[in-house]
């Protein structure tokens, strides 16, 4: 099987969560299979290794969790893009659209350094604006952006177009 068979042999739909008419993708099943995570995690590894990536940024939380493992095989810093309100020190924020409303996320102003080239990754690309959102915080800090990467993109919601903008590659290893 291929990497992105056994994803989405594991990734679980679940219906009309969290509103009515989303199917969500419940990547929490991926972690029962840990021959399925060392796969996914050496494909995007692999992927990246001979690329320019300086840092790796993720996104709460879903996407600390390849993200952190992903920087450690590339060995580079890993940086926690949060929600408004939980880093402790002097921040960068972005706002952006969700469905329904607005959030905002944050990283510390020093945690990238300018020019540093910067690997955005999230466990799903849906709409793109999360990631859209991750970009603007690199722009802001005078870092670059070097890649999207996440495990799984529905391509109905049409997310790459949505990050076109940046003019960096998108990878995923499995789409719906
Ligand atoms: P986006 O629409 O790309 O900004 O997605 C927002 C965030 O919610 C991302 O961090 C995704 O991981 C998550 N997300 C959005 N839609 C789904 C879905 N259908 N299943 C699982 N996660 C989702």
């Amino acid at each position: 099987m291929t990497v992105s068979e056994q994803l989405n042999s594991v990734i679980t739909d679940v219906h009309d969560f969290p509103q009515p008419g989303i199917i969500f993708k419940d990547i929490t099943s991926i972690f029962q299979h840990p021959d399925v995570c060392k796969s996914a995690l050496k494909s995007m590894a692999d992927h990246y290794r001979n690329r320019q990536i300086d840092c790796v940024a993720a996104l709460e939380s879903r996407g600390f969790l390849f993200g952190f493992p992903l920087a450690m095989e590339l060995n580079v810093p890993f940086v926690l893009i949060r929600k408004k309100g939980k880093l402790p020190r002097e921040t960068h924020a972005v706002s952006y659209a969700l469905e329904y409303g607005h959030a905002v996320i944050e990283v510390h102003k020093d945690a990238f350094t300018p020019g540093q080239n910067v690997l955005i990754h999230d466990d799903v690309l849906a709409t793109g604006g999360t990631a859209a959102a991750a970009a603007q915080l690199v722009l802001l800090s005078k870092a670059r952006i070097a890649g999207f990467s996440f495990l799984l993109e529905l391509n109905f919601l049409n997310g790459r177009q949505k990050l076109a903008q940046f003019g960096a590659g998108v990878f995923t290893l499995a789409a719906h």
